[in-house]
């Protein structure tokens, strides 16, 4: 009988998949992550086969050597820049996420960034709780029309994809997209063009990003790329937040070099840099974009399927070691 741990709770839907099994588990809370100290103590203290892990833990050789006898490691996530691979390919230690499951939530939730800062609605709601509104005026919080504008995705996988669907049938956006491969799809589905991404910089009307955290696209949001977008732009980052350099972006935010920003992750998250909660023209959520009950039973099944698979099969489903 396989037995594993999973660092924080995960909804009944893949654990149901899991006892169907037989397999075991010990689970952690729904609430903070466990700190490095507990979950090492935690792994040492029995035998487990293999592990579902969160974004929040940090899985390195001292997390390794604390489990030896795990051949898996499931993470709860699309993105596993959290893991270092290189140490679990020298191990042959399985690393599994899950792709595609959060499409729908992350892009929505991206969109609904979007209008929020060109409708000015956060900034509105505020202001009537209060109590400033003291009625109608011609030029109260003058918002931009998102009809017919240009949407620069900056990687444009499945999130970027959903993104682009939804603003070019709802809101006849033209679509431009900068990525280290070509969208054919998405290019037949909504007409949009491949550039580079200094040319998505410069052309759009909104930034959107969406690639995964790696060595090449951290900081990829700097100084410079900043400097080269329209001073009417905005700025969304759904991704992971150390792609966008936060100091340059809070001095861009603050200086009118480009017009505002909607961030659901965060360079040092979950501590914001100093600034940014005093700005008007940003947009702040806690790193909730594929927070929905159905991208999270996705995620569980999906994160099930793969703990099960590597048992059976001795492979994981999703893959991320190249
Ligand atoms: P995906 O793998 O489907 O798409 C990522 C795209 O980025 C791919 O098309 C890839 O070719 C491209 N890419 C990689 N490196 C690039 C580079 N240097 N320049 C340009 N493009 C590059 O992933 P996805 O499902 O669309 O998710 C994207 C990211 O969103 C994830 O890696 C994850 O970090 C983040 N995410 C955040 C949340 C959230 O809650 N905020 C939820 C899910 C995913």
């Amino acid at each position: 009988m396989k037995h594993i741990y999973i660092t924080r709770k995960i909804p009944n839907s893949g654990l149901k998949l899991l006892k169907e099994k037989g397999i075991t588990y010990d689970m952690g809370e729904n609430s903070l992550p466990p700190s490095k100290k507990k979950f090492l103590k935690k792994l040492k203290s029995k035998t487990y086969d293999g592990v579902i892990t969160f974004l929040t833990d940090n899985v390195d050789q001292e997390v390794f050597d604390a489990c030896p006898t795990a051949k898996v490691f499931a993470n709860y996530a699309v993105g596993f820049n959290n893991i270092d691979l290189d140490e679990a390919k020298k191990r042959n230690i399985l690393i599994s996420n899950t792709p595609g499951t959060s499409a729908t939530a992350v892009s929505e939730h991206t969109v609904a960034m979007i209008l929020a800062l060109t409708t000015r609605i956060v900034e509105g709601d505020e202001y009537v709780r209060q109590n400033k509104y003291k009625g109608w005026q011609p030029e109260l919080f003058l918002g931009t029309d998102l009809k017919g504008k240009t949407i620069g995705l900056i990687g444009c996988g499945h999130i970027g994809t959903e993104v682009a669907k939804i603003l070019h049938n709802g809101f006849q956006s033209n679509i431009i997209y900068s990525d280290i491969v070509h969208n054919e799809i998405l290019e037949k589905m909504t007409n949009a063009k491949k550039r580079t991404t200094e040319e998505v910089l410069k052309e759009s009307d909104v930034v959107s990003l969406h690639v995964p955290l790696l060595s090449s696209t951290k900081h990829l949001i700097n100084k410079e790329a900043l400097l080269s977008m329209k001073n009417t732009a905005f700025i969304i980052n759904t991704s992971r937040g150390p792609v966008i350099d936060e100091k340059a972006l809070v001095h861009a935010l603050k200086n009118g070099i480009i017009k505002g920003a909607g961030l659901d992750v965060f360079e040092f998250e979950p501590k914001l840099t100093r600034g940014l909660n005093k700005l008007d023209n940003v947009i702040l959520t806690p790193h909730i974009a594929s927070s929905t009950v159905n991208c999270r039973n996705l995620m569980s099944i999906v994160t099930a399927k793969n703990i099960i698979s590597a048992f059976e099969k001795g492979e994981v489903i999703n893959n991320v070691i190249t």
